[in-house]
């Protein structure tokens, strides 16, 4: 028989699982009945559209037995089995989308602990067995087909035989080595725990026939019975108070694809207008592609126990598109299509119910469990602040209390909330300020004369971060100010009049620094704003220097410009040193104009047109 070669990455899957050193082989067991389990859905489908199709739903089950003697393990189903080619291009190929995303994982990886933990599939046999010996019957054929493997030589396939329709895959078990033991997936108890472990919940029964041993008049007896081994019962559908944390969680693993346990779980059964079960997970992480187009939020939608659709986006709103999970409800019609789901007002309940839930957790995290919830908003807290300023900020009253930023008093995140508790006498404005990070805006020019008056200021370092304020406007009556606008309003009605004054008295100064700096600058003004530094750049209008810098590093045609100010310190020695100069020698002016226009930019982080032009007026002012 001709053998065949698998194709390249699910070699590449297959050798690693052959020569795995991975240390929780038993997971294969896990796949293969979920692999049985939705086969036996499958046909099930089948037989609610397909009147040709005849099937008793008591009858499915999936069998599992166990030959010491020629080291086999065998799992049986009745479920819609595989034709010849189907035979060939899924178990020839890496169908489904977790081992792709395992590969992708393991290319930028090569950490053998991640095996298993996502859904790897058929081929997670390999890590136990020599031998794979696959035969199937399709509910469309009338012949079985025998697929054969000893993985990395390759596979054939060949006329099987098999009596009804399903299919029944044996594994023929590894010899021990020095450091493994196989010859315990050949022990009923331990097969027994591995399946009461990882598929209690299959709705279909696990059967396995057992040994047991009685005393009958004084002599033991063997006998044979055939005990279901899983409760059957899906994990929402127990009693919360019996589940451990341990199962959540390993549920959590096998059906999400984390390696990483949930941050959360959500548990929670309603009954009223619309009952349902939600079972909600937080994950701990980012997916990798969660910022990306291609991630795809949705809960699975069962129907009394009966998966309906693997993801129901209009389950959750955007901003919560980081949950995983499942809702289980009665309410719903087995076969009511996408469309008609849509529109559904059960549904729509459901999912208004669930906004609100995971919003009171997301709050309770806040609230009593900081770390976590910063570890939260760390993964997820710019999808709650696209959320914010989405759709002109009509979901904002919902997510502005789940914001969290940094803080210059407090040296930790804050909300606005505690912002407000912690306000000076007297302030009516909540201080911000925009940067890459904590460190830079720490030195920024502008922030040192607020903090100096001790207003507490929060710190911008997300690229999405101003956005969300400018979406918000205020927050309980309270105007955002960036400590770097134009108009941010510190001083004393005195200091307001002698700098009016100052600023008068030097207007033709000015105004010749102002030429020399053609567009680049609205106005240059001195003021009272900055301490220690000699200027800085301020903004008029709704666009800061933070914002031009994220949006002229964006691939659009128009940049967007902000409307700079530069300030000049009035009480640093540059400011004599201007006023005598304009005296003696104006033309020198300009060019010290052009030097602490540069300043201020690299102060502000930003780049400067014509670095060479500014290097060669530093270096003759050097040397005079
Ligand atoms: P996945 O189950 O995620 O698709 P697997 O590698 O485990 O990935 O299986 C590949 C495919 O082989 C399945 O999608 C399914 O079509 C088919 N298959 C596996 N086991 C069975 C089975 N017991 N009965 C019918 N088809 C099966």
């Amino acid at each position: 028989m001709k053998k065949k070669q698998f194709k390249a990455e699910s070699k590449k899957l297959l050798d690693l699982m052959i020569n795995s050193i991975y240390t929780n082989k038993e997971i294969f067991l896990r796949e293969l009945i979920s692999n049985a389990s939705d086969a036996i859905d499958k046909l099930y489908y089948r037989s609610l559209t397909d009147e040709k199709v005849h099937i008793d739903r008591e009858e499915f089950k999936i069998e599992i037995s166990i030959d010491k003697e020629h080291r086999t393990l065998t799992i049986s189903d009745n479920g819609c089995g595989m034709t010849e080619e189907e035979l060939e291009n899924n178990l020839g190929t890496i169908a489904r989308s977790g081992s792709l995303d395992f590969k992708e994982e393991l290319e930028k990886q090569e950490d053998v602990n991640i095996i298993g933990q996502f859904g790897v599939g058929f081929y997670s046999a390999f890590m136990v067995s020599d031998k794979i010996t696959v035969t199937s019957r399709s509910i469309d054929s009338s012949d079985a087909y025998t697929w054969e493997s000893s993985g990395a030589d390759g596979y054939s396939i060949s006329k099987g035989k098999r009596d009804s329709v399903g299919t029944t895959i044996t594994l023929q078990i590894k010899e021990d080595t020095e450091e493994e033991s196989y010859q315990e997936y050949l022990e009923d108890a331990n097969i027994e725990r591995i399946i009461k472990k990882y598929s209690d919940y299959i709705r279909y029964p696990i059967q396995m026939e057992k040994e047991h041993t009685h005393k009958k008049d004084e002599k033991e007896e063997v006998h044979k019975e055939i005990e279901t081994l899983n409760s059957m019962i899906p994990i929402w559908k127990k009693d919360k108070k019996k589940i451990k944390d341990e199962e959540y969680q390993n549920f959590y693993h096998e059906k999400f694809f984390d390696y990483e346990d949930a941050m959360k779980t959500i548990h929670t059964s309603v009954e009223g207008n619309v009952s349902y079960t939600a079972l909600l997970y937080i994950p701990a992480h980012a997916p990798y592609d969660f910022y990306t187009k291609e991630y795809e939020k949705g809960l699975e939608l069962y129907s009394n126990g009966v998966l309906i659709m693997e993801k129901c986006a209009d389950l959750l709103p955007d901003y919560f598109s980081f949950v995983k999970g499942l809702v289980d409800s009665s309410d719903l019609s087995l076969n009511i299509s996408r469309e008609m789901l849509q529109h559904d007002r059960q549904l729509q309940l459901i999912a208004k119910n669930i906004e609100k839930k995971v919003k009171k957790e997301l709050e309770t995290m806040l609230a009593e469990k900081r770390e976590d919830y910063e570890k939260f908003f760390k993964a997820f807290g710019m999808q709650l602040k696209f959320g914010i300023y989405n759709q002109f900020g009509i979901h904002k009253d919902v997510l502005q209390d789940l914001m969290i930023f940094y803080s210059s008093k407090q040296e930790k995140m804050i909300t606005f909330k505690e912002y407000l508790q912690n306000m000076q006498e007297g302030q009516d404005k909540i201080y911000y300020a925009a940067g890459e990070s904590i460190d830079k805006i720490n030195l920024l020019p502008q922030v040192e004369k607020v903090k100096d008056k001790g207003y507490e200021i929060l710190y911008l370092t997300d690229y999405t971060d101003e956005f969300v304020i400018q979406t918000l406007m205020n927050y309980d009556g309270k105007d955002f100010v960036n400590v770097s606008s134009e108009n941010l309003d510190l001083d004393s009605e005195e200091e307001k009049e002698s700098i009016k004054k100052e600023n008068e008295d030097n207007k033709d100064l000015l105004t010749l620094m102002k030429d020399a700096l053609k567009d680049n600058v609205t106005d240059v003004k001195f003021t009272n704003r900055l301490k220690n530094h000699p200027v800085c750049l301020t903004t008029e209008g709704p666009v800061s220097m933070e914002m031009e810098k994220i949006m002229s590093a964006m691939p659009t045609e128009d940049k967007i410009k902000a409307k700079a100010v530069m300030e000049i310190n009035d009480s640093h020695p540059i400011t004599t040193k201007l006023k005598d100069l304009y005296q003696e020698n104006p033309e020198e002016v300009k060019k010290y104009a052009q030097i602490l226009y540069a300043q201020a930019r690299l102060i502000e982080g930003l780049t400067l047109d014509n670095p060479s032009e500014i290097s060669s007026l530093i270096v003759d002012m050097m040397a005079k």
